[in-house]
């Protein structure tokens, strides 16, 4: 009897139709198990000894290693690069290696390229000069490598064969576990002009001195990766996604015209003979001005270099430790500035060097973006380890390299700018800066993953530029009290996710297959962690985890699960769930208030009961004495209640509970007179946290964050049961935007009419 007495109070809460729903439950069909909060494990590789089930770095893990060493030659006259390399080969594999696969990038530009072949389009009715030009009249330009020979150390050929942007080298013997093998190669190629031609490499060419100025990279045979996740990563170079690369040791010397201004990857091992006097004198000033950079070569100085061009040569040596790649800058019209910048107790030297065209922007700003963006990551991670960072100006470019970036943002020839070109410019080198920690240092796989250094970097350029605009106010443009970032709010995301579901593909898609490259592997992914910081976890549980992650896998190569395993083994946070739903599906956001009741208690038996006892053929009397939840308006509501009737008030609760207990005890207890049936609709794909601003008839309000979980056994819809001593007014879903929910028509209650623009506008042509 007990029993039914409980049934009864809380389906009567609930709702009547939950009710009937149970009656006519269908007899049970098998289904397939679609919970979304199901754990990943179909989706995630098997954890083991490489990669352990927390997300770490398993007891066998290896990673290996190849060294280098080089003779560059640039031929500035005939735009030029030719090399010779020696590579040390470490096998820390377990595995034995028949052969040795070597990436060669510069093939995409080789004359036979196959990459403009899978290229689409149709005949656009208008286009730019330039573009026509570019597609319809330029013959191919052969930039593909010259390979000259390949030898082992004691000179003999190398037998190889090139399948397009990769060389495999034969062994004369198998390379076993733990041992080396050093090989040589010498190269050549035709530099592509990156302004006409595309690329991330290449140079820009300036008509009106005849000079050029080169920012080169792929621009030497790399060894692939070799790993327990890939075997060899030998997924050809089409163009779009990036690269997969060994940690090892460089020793670069680049020899390049006498009046070029260079700087790289690695420590430059011969300052002085590179060096004027007076740079070496502003240099030791750079080392230790921390406030601004100090000029190591003046605009007036690159200007006076730009007038001739020297036949004399100089060789810039760079030597480099534990490096995933190596890139160059070099012309002799850069301007060239530094300042110092703490990390720990270490310090890093915050550089740029560009042409007299970056100006004013550059002088002002990129140095100190490089020295702010050091400091936000090395926050959120770890203290950056290298011993500099340098952004190099080159027009249209966003590019990176360990320790080196292009960076594009160019005010106009009379030197003025809009907020576009200056916060593009920020932004972009905030981001390039912050790939020397995604994916120079936490070596992820960006043939396979973009969104793993994209998605990751984006996130903290969105952190960084952040704090930029606190400590630098005087960056932001009057009408900005924050730095303006267009990736990382959630708002931002909205009309990506909401859009057309054809060209939406899961973040878990290798780059090139993608669509809408840049919201799919960098805005999306940078969303989705910005909202499980702010929203989800908090950022005390979010940055530890993260903190772990960066650590954990710095110098090493980590693929998405050891990510999002990671993530919830620092943090106790089951996020299957939301790795699932945000980065394996294209499904969207979108949560709703749906229908709110108003209930009072009384001691009087509602309709719904009084019908219920009639088709069972019982009365009143078989059941004990209940609480009954009267409906605002309802003909119960209408024939016998006041409104305001004090839960004291009502006669069965005060013969069996209330007299039960002393003054002093109900002192303590709540004494609710509203109470409410709350349905939240879900017509989004997304489980997220239900976020719940309530509004009372007092003027106070309170939030409530519902978990994710509250989704966990109906994905369309649920109810809340509220018991109030506060009348509420209003009701709003997610009040801040924080969630990217796609459709906030269905986010308030009361309805809060919003006319559309179309709307608008009719209503105006109708008058
Ligand atoms: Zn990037």
């Amino acid at each position: 009897m007990k029993k039914i007495a409980y049934y009864f109070l809380s389906i009567a809460l609930i709702s009547n139709s939950a009710f009937a729903q149970e009656e006519n439950a269908s007899p049970q069909k098998g289904h397939q198990n679609t919970n979304k909060f199901r754990q990943l494990y179909d989706e995630f590789a098997t954890p083991n000894m490489y990669r352990n089930a927390s997300g770490a770095p398993g007891a066998s893990y290896y990673q290996q290693k190849a060294d280098y060493k080089m003779d560059i030659v640039l031929d500035d006259e005939n735009a030029k690069l030719s090399g010779f390399e020696t590579i040390t080969y470490t096998n820390n594999s377990p595995d034995k290696l028949k052969y040795l696969w070597v990436q060669l990038d510069q093939n995409m530009r080789s004359k036979d390229s196959k990459t403009p072949l899978i290229e689409t389009g149709s005949v656009s009715q208008a286009m730019r000069p330039s573009t026509f030009v570019n597609d319809f009249t330029t013959k191919p330009f052969d930039g593909g490598f010259n390979i000259e020979e390949v030898k082992d150390n004691s000179g003999k050929n190398l037998p190889h064969m090139i399948n397009r942007t990769m060389m495999r080298i034969e062994l004369p013997k198998v390379l076993e576990p733990g041992d080396k093998y050093s090989f040589s190669i010498k190269w050549w190629y035709n530099i592509n002009d990156h302004v006409t031609k595309r690329g991330r490499s290449g140079y820009e060419f300036f008509p009106k001195d005849g000079n050029r100025a080169y920012v080169i990279a792929q621009f030497y045979p790399r060894m692939a990766v070799y790993s327990d996740v890939e075997g060899w990563q030998n997924s050809q170079f089409w163009g779009r996604d990036e690269f997969a690369l060994t940690f090892g040791d460089y020793q670069v010397n680049i020899t390049v015209p006498a009046d070029h201004i260079l700087d790289g990857t690695g420590e430059l091992t011969n300052r002085k003979e590179v060096f004027s006097k007076t740079m070496m004198q502003r240099y030791e000033l750079a080392k230790k001005s921390y406030d601004k950079p100090v000029v190591i070569v003046t605009q007036a100085e690159a200007e006076a270099a730009e007038k001739t061009k020297s036949t004399d040569t100089k060789t810039w040596k760079l030597h480099a430790k534990n490096v995933r790649d190596f890139g160059f800058a070099t012309s002799r019209r850069y301007v060239w500035d530094m300042m110092a910048v703490k990390i720990g107790d270490k310090d890093v030297m915050a550089v740029s060097l560009y042409g007299k065209e970056g100006n004013p922007l550059w002088e002002q700003w990129s140095t100190k973006a490089v020295a702010s963006t050091l400091k936000t990551y090395s926050r959120m991670t770890f203290d950056y380890p290298y011993h500099k960072a340098i952004s190099v100006h080159a027009k249209q470019q966003g590019m990176e390299y360990p320790m080196i970036c292009w960076n594009w943002g160019r005010p106009k020839e009379d030197g003025t700018y809009s907020d576009r070109v200056k916060y593009g410019m920020m932004g972009v080198i905030i981001h390039e800066v912050g790939h020397n920690f995604f994916p120079m240092i936490v070596n992820s796989d960006e043939r396979q993953w973009t969104w793993m250094d994209e998605g990751l970097n984006t996130f903290l350029q969105y952190v960084a530029e952040q704090d930029f605009g606190e400590w630098y106010p005087d960056a932001l443009s009057p009408k900005d009290k924050h730095f303006p970032s267009d990736r990382g709010p959630a708002e931002m995301i909205v009309p990506y996710m909401g859009g057309n579901q054809d060209e939406i593909a899961p973040i878990m898609t290798k780059g090139m297959n993608t669509y809408q490259f840049g919201n799919n592997a960098y805005g999306k992914p940078a969303t989705a962690l910005n909202i499980l910081r702010e929203t989800v976890m908090g950022r005390e549980l979010f940055d530890y985890a993260f903190k772990e992650y960066a650590n954990r896998w710095k110098f090493k190569h980590p693929t998405p699960e050891d990510f999002f395993r990671t993530m919830e083994d620092a943090s106790a946070f089951d996020l299957d769930w939301y790795w699932r739903g945000w980065f394996y599906t294209t499904d969207w956001v979108d949560i709703g208030v749906k229908d709110v009741k108003k209930y009072y208690a009384t001691s009087k038996p509602n309709q719904y009961i009084k019908d219920y006892l009639k088709s069972q053929g019982r009365t009143i009397k078989d059941l004990v004495p209940l609480v009954y939840m009267v409906e605002e308006g309802s003909a119960d509501f209408k024939e016998s209640l006041k409104k305001d009737t004090p839960l004291e008030d009502v006669k069965i609760l005060k013969e069996y509970v209330m007299d039960n207990f002393t003054s002093e005890e109900r002192k303590n207890m709540k004494t609710p007179k509203y109470f409410y049936n709350i349905t939240f609709e879900k017509p989004g794909g997304l489980v997220m946290p239900l976020i719940v601003e309530y509004k009372y008839a007092d003027g106070t309000s309170e939030t409530i964050t519902y978990p994710a979980q509250v989704w966990s056994k109906n994905d369309n819809e649920i109810s809340k049961a509220l018991a109030l001593e506060k009348e509420i007014i209003s009701i709003t879903v997610d009040p801040n935007n924080e969630t990217a929910d796609i459709d906030t028509s269905n986010n308030s209650w009361p309805k809060v009419e919003t006319v559309s623009d179309f709307d608008k506008f009719k209503n105006k042509s109708n008058k």
